[in-house]
Formats: C-alpha cells, structure tokens, sequence
C-alpha cells in the first residue's frame, strides 16, 4: 500500500502535522481538512482588501462541502444588502485567455495541499471562481484536448486512431465560430505534438515554442521561459487594444507533463522524491505565469479580460500503482484545476462536479458568439454570475486508439462507475467514502442503477471509428511499428 493512503480520520490532526511537515497529504485528508470549512461563509465588506483588482464588487468567500451549501452562502452574500450587486452577466467587449498546464493535478495549494508551491495561481484562485470539483474529458493531452476544443466527447469526433492523433478537419472546434464572429484567435503552445494535431482550427495565428524536441514517451523540452515570451509577443499586439476589439488567446504550458527536469538554481529544490520533482515542475511553471499575469495586468484591456486556468489531465504519483497519465480514469489523472477570473465577478467555490466540456459554450457566452448547437456540454456563464450550480452527470471518455485500450466513466452525485475495454466489466466507487478509489463495487442496487444510467447515456453516443485504422492494424500498436520504423 502506498504510504500516502494510512491516513485515517482519526490520525488527523497527527497527520496534518505530518504531511504540513512535507511528506504530502492524501487525498482523503484533504477531503477531511475542507470539511473542517464546510458551511463558512466569509463575506469581505467593499471596502476591504480583497476586492478584486479594480472591482466595485464585494467578495465573497464562501468555502463549502456540498455544492447547494456553498451555492445558498453564495446567494445569501451576494444578496446582502451591505454589498455590491453582481454584474448580471460578462461585459460586451470581454476578452478570454485560456491557460492549460499540463499535468496539473487538483490537489493545489488552494485545496489544500501545504507546499507553497504556485503564489501566483493561488493568488489568481482568491479572485475566481473556484470549480472544485472539475473534471477533464479524458486522460491525456489528445483525447482531452480534442474534446474541449469540438465541446464533444473525443470518440465522437473524426481522427486518425493513433495514441497521437491527428484530428480530421471536418470537425469544428468553437475557435472557428469566435474567428467567424470577428474574434481575434491567438494559440501559442510548448507541446510538440500541437504542430500535428489538427488543434490549429480557427486561429488567426498558431505559435509553437520554437526548437521543442518531440519524444512520444516523454518531455524534457524546457519552456516556460519561452512560453511566457511568446506569449508576451503576440498579447502586445496593438491591434488588441482598440477599444472594439475582442480575443480569444489560449495557451498550453508543458513543463509539468513528465519527465521531471530539475530547474535549480533558479527553482529551489522541493526534495529528490517524485512528488518532490512534479512540485519544482510546478513552482517554475508558476513563476512564469505569474510573469504572464503581470503582463496581462498591465495592458489596457486587463480589465475587460477574464483569465481562465484549467489543465488537460492530472498525474499518476503512485496512486493505483499509475505514474504520468493516460491509459486510466481514475480520480487523480482526471480531476483537474478550473479557476475562471473575471474582473468584477464575486469569487467562490462551485462544489458542483463539471466537465471540460462545458468550456466550448462557456467561452462563447463569454465572447457574446451562439454556441455550436452539437456542443454536449453547457455554459457556465450562468452559474459564475450567480445562478445555481444544478448537478448534472460527468462524463469521461479514452477511445481506443493505436497504443491503449477504452475506458469511459460517469459521475453521478459521488458515484462514479468505470468501463473497461469495450465494456467488459464494470467498477463502481463510492466518492464520497471512498475518494482514492480503493473499493470497487461490483453489485448492489447502486451498482445496477448506475451501470443502467451509463448504458443509457451510451446509446446516446455517436461514436466513430478512427479513419486511418484498417480494421485490427493501427489498433494494435501501429504507431509504435511505424515509430520503429522511422515512418513517424
Ligand atoms: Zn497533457
């Protein structure tokens, strides 16, 4: 058994003080330290400090277990009649920037975890809209990646079948829509693989950090510095800053996504174990975003500009005897971040479990373009002004491709059940209990209602099958062949 998961309830203070004393928490700790908080309100008065940058808007601080409690808190703050209204939805010149990191694992300073090891996102989080419970699309860059772009689940949409997968062009991915309202779109990127993806649709310019050396196994490019700049660079255009005009920028940092490179000594090192590594990733990577903030601070749009920051997938430390990502569903490789700032907007906890899928219609409402009608997800814009989070299923999904076999998955409340392969069998977990994934359930009426409800929402699917796969070839490690081969 891993070392992380003995913690038990009652061990808790003893284990606080243990994992504050660097040796890591474990999940269900932090589940344990946040329901400490459960049903705090804190309403901070206009006057005081925490108002966010420039914002006329009281904030409200509401940490809760449940999502009703947390959204009535909400409601109840910002109903107060000592405070400022709530905006009733985006402003019409907003501009969206969309910040991915790769690899980046729920578990952040901000929900809880001890090292301090990303101030300039923890900061970004006491001014957001905190989604506490967000769920990627799948495990892995591709599969991830394509579905929040298209605002469909990946095995529904057109693709080639290898591990890295080329994505046919007769998908549409929202950006096409926002180009066509007269969005200007802005995609810089330090993952190799974004030069072949097909992920390029719709953007008025697409920037790769230069000289990235591609390994399918692995990452040792080292690019945040880069990044940052290019970033910088194609932000600073002028054309930005008219007063009528509106973008959409979207940028995928990498350096968390293994393997581990040390960044000493500009990064002072967290220790020599995995979890140790993975924390310098995100310390360095932290730093330059937050030099990236500063310069979005400093524009004359930034306060018309909402900052978004999410991840494609978390990171296996162990967990499940699982390293990196992909291959699986299990909590710790899709569980991500979802931060949303906008300047004005009350910042709180959504405990309500969502999904990237939700961001395709979300960033349109943002951009004030209509959304794609095949868009399977729904628009957040309501909720981050105030509305109720209302619960709704989340679903996963790894489409067979050339390297790994199916896995998909669906939450319900805190229960989520697991098919693996083409679903040969079934695992169901308890969350809420079992929040590591340690007791597969196989029976029971839970059991049965859940399997009913996954078989339904699957004759919903419209699955298609990978257009470069001759049946049993590409479907059989073809990529890795072609890779020996030199083909790729
Ligand atoms: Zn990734």
């Amino acid at each position: 058994m891993h070392p992380r998961r003995r913690v038990a309830g009652a061990q808790l203070l003893v284990a606080l003080v243990a994992c504050v004393g660097a040796l890591g928490c474990s999940r269900k700790l932090w589940s344990k330290l946040r329901r400490v908080d459960a049903g705090a309100v804190a309403v901070v008065p206009a006057d005081g400090a925490a108002v966010p940058d420039g914002g006329d808007y009281a904030v409200a601080r509401v940490v809760g277990e449940g999502g009703a409690a947390g959204e009535a808190g909400a409601a109840a703050a910002s109903a107060s009649p000592s405070h400022a209204v709530l905006p009733a939805g985006p402003p019409p010149n907003l501009n969206v920037i969309l910040v991915t990191v790769d690899s980046l694992r729920w578990d952040m300073p901000w929900a809880g975890y001890p090292r301090p090891i990303a101030p300039a996102l923890t900061a970004l989080e006491a001014k957001s809209v905190d989604y506490t419970h967000s769920y990627a699309i799948s495990s892995y860059t591709s599969m991830s990646l394509g579905g929040l772009l298209a605002g469909k689940l990946p095995g529904e949409l057109p693709r080639d079948g290898f591990f890295f997968g080329t994505y046919h062009k007769k998908n549409l991915f929202f950006p096409e829509l926002l180009q066509k309202a007269g969005v200007h779109t802005i995609g810089a990127h330090a993952h190799a693989y974004f030069k072949d993806a097909g992920f390029q649709q719709g953007f008025d310019k697409w920037e790769l950090v230069p000289n990235l050396q591609f390994d399918n196994t692995t990452d040792k490019n080292i690019t945040a510095p880069q990044h940052e700049a290019l970033a910088e660079k194609l932000l600073g255009d002028p054309a930005l800053e008219a007063d009528d005009a509106r973008f959409f920028a979207w940028f995928h940092f990498l350096d968390p996504h293994d393997q581990y490179m040390s960044h000493e000594p500009e990064i002072a090192s967290w220790g020599r174990l995995r979890r140790d590594q993975y924390d310098g990733e995100i310390t360095f990577t932290d730093k330059y975003l937050a030099k990236l903030f500063a310069f979005i601070a400093s524009r004359p749009y930034a306060e018309r500009t909402a900052i978004l920051v999410s991840a494609d997938h978390g990171e296996g430390l162990g967990e499940h005897n699982h390293y990196a990502h992909g291959f699986e569903l299990w909590e710790m490789l899709v569980r991500v971040p979802l931060l949303v700032y906008i300047p004005g907007v009350v910042p709180r906890h959504v405990d309500t479990p969502r999904s990237a899928l939700d961001l395709a219609p979300t960033i349109c409402e943002l951009l004030g373009v209509a959304p794609d009608p095949g868009f399977e997800g729904v628009s957040l814009v309501p909720e981050i002004y105030g509305k109720p989070a209302e619960p709704r299923d989340v679903l996963l999904d790894l489409p067979t491709t050339s390297d790994s076999e199916r896995r998909r998955a669906i939450l319900h409340e805190n229960l989520k059940l697991i098919a693996f392969g083409n679903d040969k069998y079934f695992h169901l977990y308890d969350l809420g209990k079992d929040p590591d994934e340690l007791e597969k359930i196989v029976k029971g009426a839970e059991y049965d209602e859940m399997k009913a409800r996954y078989l339904a929402f699957e004759k919903t699917l419209k699955d298609v099958d990978p257009y470069a796969c001759l049946p049993n070839v590409c479907l059989n490690g073809a990529y890795k062949k072609a890779l020996d081969a030199g083909k790729k």
